[in-house]
């Protein structure tokens, strides 16, 4: 078979792979063996630019910097929704409709109001030409490249379409997706970000597209609008799209009268907090696209569709005073703290009021009476002000200027939404949450010292960084509040133990900025030792697999400084792990490399520690359940039914504990 084929059959089985585990959601092919085509591909268009393809499966990992959006006319215009907040709104609505319908029977299409950024699609000859934002509606900005990267978007189509139409759909970031996100972040340093939505529609608007291709997003698709559709409703027009490869979710349903309607918010009202993504209401459409015609549109609306917006809880309540908390990398983050009150079936005390930007826009002052509602977030927000109740003589808030711990003046960087106090080794939360963070499970995991302690220990002069934990010593810390003999002991005990943590723990311990557990595994594998990596220069780490320019130069800072450098050479003289050590098993082999397992019920020849350990001395992983991930699921009797029939669903194969002893011996 000839080169083109070749690449050509390799870009239909991605396709098709994506297809079914983005849309349909049922993979049919493991992660690792995805990988291994994709690259497969990569490199047959590497030797054979001739045939490059810019909706090739390849494309989808971006890589292209676009420094300015360009602006484009949307060919159709990207109109508003009315919405209604109540079912006698809707019903009014049906009125004004049937003064133009007449007394016709009405189909409403019912379709969930996916809350994240809408995007018009144009698609040529079944390929995706051009995404742009909706902007103002007339104009929008071209995000083509970032949108290539959402794998759910088809960029060929499937089946018989049109040549020409546009696809209008909503961005979203599923909430698995953002808690994800938001943990990565806490776990070097950064501030989590606030909501789904704006994360999502964020997210369109990055330089880097390979940023946008590792974000957890998502496309709802809603709307098909062009010339000659080969369908006469909207119903049938998301039928029809999800036959052509693009992701329609299921809910939604065909109401044959207004009261179909009021059962479907009904059951939506409730149940959206059982979906994978954020909701925020019900849209209605008249289902006829002859019915729509004779409706028209009004300056920002159609007349033929309507949101009705759930109502999320909302209480109002007197803000007391606002204060500024001091994060471990030294960003400052405004709290709101409230008169308490009842909300969502918790007591509400404080709020976020996110940064600078936000009390501004708010115009928030201390005694106003505000708005308090809850997403979908954790984290209570401000909504608006209730100016009608502000009192008098009130002044609009000044952000503070200075660092409400330490007193330096405060910075913000260009283009970042909060200031930060710069003063990283003299303010004190920032010097006790870096020791916290070293002292934490999953960097160095000292047992018999917390939290609190560290603060006490910090507050009574015995530590000032993570090195002084070493030279502690139990007469000095008896003296403490409730400090008794026993646990002076193990507090002792403990930071001697954590010597052995080894080396990748250790970096990522000692608190570079943006180097989170992943990034510390990777740096300590390549450069083996601390004295490598101090010596490496900013292009060597930037080759480094995965380490780009903001990691590398964070790391880059990190040894520049003196007091770093200092603080790291006692940690090494009092024998902390910088070095990596190779445990060497005489029965280790990589057999079972780039392969996930998952071990289920009861064994006779070993115990279940004894199976893991057998898989990953042998260079497999143990997976902890059942997923897309999973190679195999070893079974020993009474596997859960749970197991067995997600492993049957996913087309996972199921082996005995003597199938893998076979795979082990083998060869
Ligand atoms: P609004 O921004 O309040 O004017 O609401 C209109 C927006 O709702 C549209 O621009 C879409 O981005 C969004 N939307 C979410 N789900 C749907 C849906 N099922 N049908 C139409 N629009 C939707
Ligand atoms: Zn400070």
């Amino acid at each position: 078979m000839d080169i083109q084929n070749t690449i050509q059959k390799i870009r239909e089985e991605l396709n098709l792979h994506n297809h079914n585990y983005y849309v349909l959601d049922t993979p049919t092919i493991s992660d690792f063996e995805f990988d291994l085509k994709l690259k497969q591909l990569q490199d047959l268009e590497n030797k054979y630019p001739e045939y490059f393809d810019e909706n090739s499966p390849s494309q989808r990992v971006g890589g292209t910097i676009t420094k300015n959006f360009q602006t484009v006319a949307h060919e159709h215009r990207m109109y508003s929704l009315d919405n209604s907040y109540s079912k006698e709104e809707l019903m009014d609505w049906e009125k004004r409709i049937q003064k133009v319908l007449g007394d016709v029977p009405l189909e409403y299409t019912c379709e969930l109001k996916y809350d994240g950024a809408s995007i018009s699609i144009t698609y040529e000859n079944g390929k995706l030409k051009r995404a742009v934002t909706r902007g103002d509606g007339f104009q929008g900005d071209d995000v083509t490249n970032n949108i290539k990267t959402i794998k759910s978007i088809p960029l060929k189509l499937k089946g018989n379409f049109p040549d020409k139409f546009d696809v209008r759909g909503e961005i979203i970031l599923p909430f698995a997706g953002f808690e994800k996100m938001n943990q990565d972040l806490i776990e070097i340093g950064e501030l989590p970000y606030s909501n789904p939505r704006n994360t999502a529609s964020g997210s369109l608007k990055l330089q880097d597209s390979a940023e946008v291709a590792k974000r957890p997003l998502d496309c709802l698709l809603y709307f098909l609008i062009g010339n000659n559709l080969p369908f006469k409703s909207q119903f049938e027009g998301l039928e029809t799209a999800r036959n052509w490869g693009f992701k329609v979710p299921k809910e939604a349903k065909l109401a044959n009268n207004l009261a179909e309607v009021f059962e479907f918010i009904d059951y939506w009202d409730i149940h959206r907090h059982d979906l994978p993504y954020e909701t925020d209401g019900v849209v209605v459409k008249v289902n006829s696209f002859h019915f729509q015609d004779e409706l028209g549109f009004t300056a920002k609306s159609p007349r033929w569709a309507i949101a009705y917006k759930f109502k999320s809880e909302q209480v109002s309540t007197r803000l007391n005073s606002i204060s500024y908390q001091v994060g471990r990398t030294g960003s400052i983050t405004p709290v709101a703290n409230l008169e308490p009150v009842q909300l969502a079936g918790t007591i509400v005390k404080r709020a976020s009021l996110h940064n600078a930007d936000q009390i501004e826009k708010l115009d928030i002052r201390v005694g106003d009476t505000v708005f308090v509602e809850k997403g979908g977030e954790i984290i209570p927000k401000i909504i608006a002000v209730d100016l009608s109740k502000r009192p008098e003589n009130t002044e609009p808030t000044k952000y503070i200027t200075h660092c409400p711990e330490c007193n330096t003046a405060l910075v913000r960087t260009e283009g970042e939404a909060n200031h930060y106090c710069p003063n990283f080794y003299g303010c004190p939360p920032q010097i006790i949450g870096r020791i916290q963070h070293y002292i934490s499970r999953k960097a160095m995991d000292i047992e018999g010292l917390g939290g609190e302690t560290v603060a006490l220990l910090f507050n009574n002069g015995l530590v000032h960084n993570y090195a002084d934990l070493y030279e502690l010593t139990v007469d000095q810390i008896l003296p403490l509040e409730r400090m008794a003999q026993k646990s002076a002991e193990n507090l002792v005990k403990g930071v001697e133990n954590s010597k052995n943590i080894p080396f990748e723990r250790v970096l990522f311990a000692i608190g570079i900025r943006y180097v989170g557990e992943t990034v510390a595994k990777k740096l300590a594998k390549h450069y083996k030792s601390i004295d490598a990596l101090r010596q490496a220069t900013l292009m060597d780490l930037i080759l480094v697999d995965e380490i780009g320019e903001r990691i590398a130069q964070s790391v880059i800072d990190f040894f520049e400084n003196q007091e770093n450098r200092i603080i790291i050479d006692r940690l090494k003289s009092f024998g902390v792990q910088f070095e990596i050590v190779e445990h060497i098993n005489p029965n280790a082999t990589d057999k079972l490399s780039g392969k996930t397992f998952v071990v289920s019920g009861v064994f006779e020849k070993f115990s279940r520690d004894d199976l893991k350990k057998a898989i990953e001395d042998n260079g497999g992983k143990v997976g902890s359940s059942i997923s897309a991930k999973t190679d195999y699921v070893v079974a020993g009797d009474n596997m859960g039914p749970a197991k067995l029939d997600k492993a049957t669903k996913l087309n996972i194969p199921i082996i005995s504990e003597d199938d893998f002893m076979n795979l082990i011996n083998e060869g």
